[in-house]
């Protein structure tokens, strides 16, 4: 068995690793971390690396940006939504689709049986789903069929947070879109809520 997950550096990324090495101590795991340049880029890449020494076998990080002119840009800006001042790039809509597009060329290029994403319902815009169905069709098109696992589909965050309550990296992951925690966002929320207080700056 061998098993690409796709690793965000957060605290479902952790539940996500922590499950799968447990339920399958034997399988070859690798990690993947595909980034677009969000100003959270360093602390996820951290924390990704983290989940991944502990639980997985192997990691990999993907920098997606664009290059225009002499410009470096995010691929951030073209995979969200357009602005009220409009967007220089195609929209495409929701990022999580390039991240399973990507996943699905990894793992057919590697040889991999099953793909692990921790994409949850919650979060997500039925308008997501129906794109995420085009897109995994297309994907299958190649002939090669990893197997895609949404273990956290439907899962409420209080059981997310019992599986990792007591795992040492969970004060290690980063969850926040910003370099900073803004304190706002669902994710900082959330994580006030649960009292996850990040700790995982200076340590190696
Ligand atoms: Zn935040």
């Amino acid at each position: 068995m061998k098993v690409l997950m796709l690793n965000g550096g957060g605290l479902d990324s952790l539940c996500m690793a922590k499950l799968a090495r447990e339920q399958n101590p034997d399988a070859f795991i690798q990690s993947l971390c595909v980034s677009y340049g969000l100003p959270s880029e360093p602390h996820t890449a951290k924390s990704a690396q983290r989940i991944a020494d502990r639980y997985c076998n192997a990691h990999e990080a993907f920098y997606m940006q664009k290059q225009v002119g002499e410009q470096k840009v995010s691929a951030s800006l073209f995979t969200t939504s357009p602005t009220a001042a409009g967007n220089l790039f195609r929209h495409v809509p929701h990022y999580g689709l390039l991240l399973i597009v990507t996943a699905y060329s990894y793992a057919i290029a590697n040889g991999f049986t099953h793909i692990l994403c921790g994409i949850k319902k919650e979060a997500r815009s039925p308008e997501f789903f129906k794109y995420f169905e085009k897109t995994l069709k297309t994907a299958k098109l190649t002939g090669s069929q990893p197997i895609l696992e949404t273990p956290l589909f439907d899962a409420e965050f209080a059981l997310i947070h019992h599986v990792i309550k007591d795992d040492p990296l969970i004060t290690k992951t980063w969850s926040c879109n910003e370099d900073h925690e803004c304190g706002v966002c669902v994710k900082c929320q959330l994580r006030k809520k649960f009292a996850i207080i990040y700790d995982g700056g200076n340590d190696a």
